[in-house]
């Protein structure tokens, strides 16, 4: 069973497992941070932020020394799966942490097929 927990992510309960959510693949462990199955880029804010007049160097752009922008993506479909801005060389972030035991028990007793069990 899968419940969606962004709008491209979804986790398998059975599985415990991190799935993208528009071509199935399982990214990684459901207890880990979901980013490390992702396909990680960096990219200057300024690729971004284009600037508001022709022939200016002039945007809202955010300083590229101070931060730049971190995109996630399923590695077989490429769907963005999240994006953030960070510091230069600031770690990952885990923004998602779940109680996987709580949501089998809520989804188990759902579907009352008594197939969910934990390993
Ligand atoms: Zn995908």
């Amino acid at each position: 069973m899968k419940i969606r927990i962004m709008e491209a992510l979804d986790i398998d309960l059975e599985k415990e497992m991190w799935c993208c959510n528009r071509c199935g693949t399982e990214l990684t462990g459901a207890g880990d941070n979901y980013k490390k199955g992702c396909l990680v880029r960096e990219r200057l804010p300024s690729e971004v932020h284009e600037p508001l007049v022709e022939d200016s160097s002039f945007s809202f752009a955010p300083d590229p020394d101070w931060c730049r922008l971190i995109e996630f993506y399923c590695p077989r479909c490429g769907v963005m799966i999240e994006n953030q801005y960070l510091p230069p060389g600031h770690p990952i972030t885990h923004d998602i942490e779940l109680d996987i035991e709580a949501l089998q028990q809520r989804y188990g007793a759902d579907s009352q097929t008594g197939s969910l069990s934990r390993k």
